[in-house]
Formats: structure tokens, C-alpha cells, sequence
């Protein structure tokens, strides 16, 4: 059973080893999407059971809100949840899994602020990140195990499992996104906060926001994961006139989203 599941990855990774990412980029991604997919699950059934729901209705409604007016640019059916957890965290995981904490929903002054994170969430799961993760992890070890071993985040490998996902600072592993991967989910993230009609320009006030929230004793969560590389803000103001363009065709298309929280 294991051989042929072996083989049949083998297969798999000569046929799809090249995909290509939303922004052009030659990728090493050879794992079926769902095999991903059902990871992302997976893990976010984990965290549904470790982190309180929240209850706040106005928080719920806020991010809800803001994750819609996103998603209808990108189609499919997205579950989005608020945790009730201090920290500053966001994530989005493979199979259309959305997960804000409470924190983050009190760090954002706005919309615009929460569609910057959103966005750049849905960015990553778009390119496929954690597929190219994942596929780099297992060139090098741990094969089907590694797969399996989502459903056991008690465990080392688990956790790797998890971290490759996005999710491992919530069980304690940092596996940060790499630059490139922070500056493709940025672009993508930009470009969709835009189509929806938010002002892509609190994208690099969020950003010069968190490096602040950063400089502090213990970094948020969120740093962990998602560096905030030097260059990040410089890249977001080069990309701006193209969002704000975008931004200006989106609202005389009539979206305009009006989100309080
Ligand atoms: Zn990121």
C-alpha cells in the first residue's frame, strides 16, 4: 500500500514538479492540491478544537464583512473564523480555511487595515505556498509521514507539519515564509484588497504599524510567520499606483465596502 502511494507521488511529482504561481513564478509544487487541501482541514479542525470561537458578534461581523468583500474576488467557498486569542494572528490554510484572532481584529484601525491581512493570507494559499513548502520538506524527508503526521501536532513531526502550513507558531515551531513567498502573497494581496474595492494605502501603514508592534520584547505571532522584511514597505509603495488604479475601477464599479467594527 505504501509503495504504490509512493509511486504514485513519484508519478505525480515528474508530471506537476514545474507549476507556475498566480504572478509568474516557476514553482517546485509537486503535491496534489488536495492532499494540501485535506492538511489545511486537518489542521484547522485541530485549532477549531484547541482556541475558543469567539463570541464577540460585532468581531465576528467585522471580519466576516471584510473577508467577503475579499473572497468575491477570488470565488470558491471560504470558511472564516474569529478566535477568541489575544495574540496577534492571522492565517489562511489550504482548502479555503480563514482563521483571525481577537487580537488582530483589536490591532487593525480599520477595513482597509483587516483587508491588507486578509488579502495577503488568501495570497499565500492562492500561490500555493505551503504546496511548495510542503514538496521542498519531503524531497528531503519524512515522505507520506509527513502528510499524516498533520492530524498529531503532539508530535515533532506534526509540527512541522503545521509550520509548513502557517500555523506552527500556535504549537510553539517557527517556520517563517521565506521573502520571496512574503513579497508574492503582498502583491496578490494588494491587487485583491484593491478589486474589492479597499484603500490599498493602509496596506503600508498596517505594515509600518506591526514592524512597530515588532520592536517590542516578544514579536507577535504574526512576525514570526510573516517577517517583516525591510524591503516590504518600499515594494507595497512601488506596486501603488497599479492598486489605487485598481482601487478607482473597483468603486466606479459600485464596491465599496463599509465594514465597522
Ligand atoms: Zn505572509
Amino acid at each position: 500500500m505504501f509503495n504504490k502511494i509512493s509511486l504514485a507521488l513519484s508519478v505525480t511529482l515528474l508530471l506537476n514538479a514545474c507549476a507556475t504561481s498566480p504572478t509568474g513564478r516557476t514553482q517546485f509544487a509537486f503535491m496534489p492540491d488536495t492532499q494540501l487541501n485535506q492538511m489545511g482541514l486537518q489542521a484547522f479542525d485541530s485549532l477549531k478544537k484547541e482556541t475558543p470561537i469567539s463570541s464577540n458578534q460585532r468581531h465576528t461581523q467585522f471580519v466576516t464583512c471584510v473577508s467577503n468583500a475579499v473572497i468575491r474576488e477570488v470565488g470558491g467557498n471560504w470558511e472564516v473564523v474569529v478566535f477568541e486569542d489575544n495574540s496577534l494572528n492571522a492565517f489562511a490554510l489550504p482548502g479555503n480555511k480563514i482563521g483571525v484572532h481577537s487580537g488582530m481584529v483589536n490591532f487593525v484601525d480599520n477595513q482597509d487595515q483587516l483587508a491588507s491581512i486578509i488579502g495577503h493570507e488568501i495570497g499565500h494559499v492562492l500561490a500555493r505556498h505551503s504546496n511548495e513548502r510542503v514538496s521542498q520538506q519531503m524531497a528531503v524527508s519524512s515522505g507520506m509521514a509527513l502528510i499524516q503526521a498533520v492530524s498529531s501536532p503532539q508530535t515533532a513531526m506534526g509540527q512541522t507539519a503545521l509550520g509548513l502550513l502557517g500555523v506552527g507558531a500556535q504549537y510553539g515551531v517557527l517556520l517563517p515564509y521565506s521573502r520571496l513567498h512574503e513579497n508574492e502573497a503582498d502583491k496578490i494581496g494588494l491587487d485583491l484588497m484593491a478589486k474589492a474595492g479597499f484603500d490599498p494605502r493602509q496596506s503600508v501603514i498596517l505594515w509600518q504599524k506591526m514592524a512597530r508592534a515588532g520592536d517590542g520584547q516578544q514579536p507577535p505571532e504574526f512576525m514570526s510567520t510573516h517577517p517583516a522584511h525591510a524591503t516590504r514597505i518600499q515594494e507595497l509603495q512601488n506596486a501603488m499606483p497599479r492598486a489605487l488604479e485598481i482601487q478607482k475601477q473597483a468603486v466606479a464599479q459600485g464596491k465599496q465596502p463599509r465594514c465597522s467594527k
